[in-house]
């Protein structure tokens, strides 16, 4: 299901072709996400004409509502949302813990207790975490061995997933990649907690690959989760035991540290256990999205990358640019723009900066809230993202990944224009 293109003679970094159920997807790529199945502000169409070829729902999202059984009435989720290309799930192990463990999302998001309110000045504020997405508001009843029981922040029903359900729930949506159950470990708890959490991890993997073995839909590929928190040793073993079990490819999950210093490290473990164990399999690096941690990311031999990062902040009025000084951001909400006559970014042919729309107008439309702006940004996120990944892969394909990685890295603009806008 993967094939890869060309290896980077200075770096572990690869480009590849995902050979998937519903098309193919070339990497390194960056993967949207239609966390409830649908890209925030956005239409299936607009996805594609960015250049995008996967995007990622929401197997706890979905599950809830509308509930497996009514999309698969629909023929499944890509009929039911009207996208035609792959779609990657996430399993709901992330979310589901994210009710318990003390605000597990936000402290592997790195927004730790600071109580800021607005998603804009958090990510700002963020450090390495990862913003994997969602944040249900429910609550965690208990956790077995079985899976997990928890109150739905839809209905305040009692609901139930483990790996079994979790599997049915991705084979009912019909996705081309099903990540497995996993329990995601928070930074916190002690090293034996850690260990514990990973090897029943490990066990449902198992019972993952089972239930797919057996009841799976055929042509979905299944990720395995890296788990193991920042311990050496346990992303080791946790990242053996993954590749063993048979996965089509290999996500690497859970907390990744407390900076992004340390997440880079922990990410360069786990990229090298599993460059070992299994070179050829595709690796995906759940809810990380930043500029800088992208570059790191494909250098590193990560092929796969999902965030709510880019579509978040420009519903929040932060559009994405070339400036490693103001970590490639530009809060257009500030008053400094309310005069401003320049694009977003000039030259970006996006839909925001293409047709001229200034920061000014911009900025007027945010405070008014007119839904519009937030559209726009999403368009031009999105179209700034996706050009840097296209402008990473070409680089691997002509072997020029360092200078073009440290270019992008002092704030060069991407190049490549991957959509059709
Ligand atoms: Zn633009």
């Amino acid at each position: 299901m993967f094939t890869i293109r060309a290896r980077s003679s200075s770096s572990a970094a690869r480009s590849g072709t995902l050979h998937l159920a519903h098309g193919e997807v070339r990497t390194p790529a960056f993967v949207p996400l239609a966390t409830k199945g649908a890209v925030k502000t956005l239409e299936p169409r607009d996805v594609a004409a960015l250049g995008y070829e996967l995007i990622l729902a929401n197997t706890f999202h979905l599950f809830l509502a509308p509930g497996p059984e009514l999309v698969e009435r629909f023929g499944g989720l890509h009929e039911f949302m009207r996208w035609s290309g792959p779609i990657i799930t996430d399993s709901g192990g992330f979310q589901v813990f994210s009710m318990g463990h003390g605000g597990v999302a936000d402290e592997i998001k790195g927004r730790g207790r600071r109580g800021a309110s607005r998603a804009g000045a958090d990510l700002a504020a963020g450090g390495g975490g990862s913003e994997r997405a969602a944040e249900p508001s429910g609550a965690i009843l208990a956790i077995e061995e079985q899976g997990v029981r928890f109150r739905s922040y839809v209905d305040g029903v009692e609901r139930f997933l483990g790996p079994e359900t979790s599997m049915a729930v991705q084979a009912a949506l019909g996705s081309d990649i099903a990540l497995v159950f996993d329990e995601c470990t928070p930074f916190h708890v002690s090293r034996d907690y850690t260990a514990r959490s990973m090897e029943r991890t490990h066990r449902w993997l198992e019972r993952c690959l089972r239930w797919h073995a057996d009841n799976g839909l055929p042509g979905q590929a299944v990720y395995g989760i890296v788990q193991g928190g920042v311990e050496r040793d346990l992303r080791e073993e946790s990242a053996a035991t993954v590749a063993a079990g048979g996965c089509d490819g290999m996500a690497i999950g859970g907390s990744l540290g407390q900076d992004k210093a340390q997440m880079h490290e922990v990410v360069s473990w786990c990229a090298a256990d599993l460059e070992r164990a299994a070179p050829d399999r595709p690796r995906h690096l759940l809810g990380i999205g930043d500029v800088d941690d992208l570059i790191a990311g494909v250098e590193l031999g990560i092929d796969t990358f999902d965030c709510a990062l880019p579509t978040r902040l420009g519903r929040h009025g932060v559009a994405l640019v070339p400036d490693p000084e103001s970590r490639w951001r530009v809060d257009l909400v500030k008053a400094q723009w309310r005069e401003s006559a320049e694009p977003i970014q000039p030259g970006c042919p996006c839909p925001a900066c293409g047709p001229g729309f200034s920061r000014g107008y911009l900025h007027y439309l945010l405070r008014a809230g007119e839904l519009t702006a937030l559209r726009l940004v999403t368009l031009h996120n999105l179209t700034f993202i996706g050009a840097l990944m296209s402008d990473l892969r070409d680089a691997i394909e002509r072997d020029e990944l360092p200078a073009v990685a440290a270019g992008l890295r002092k704030g060069d603009a991407p190049r490549s224009h991957a959509g059709r806008y």
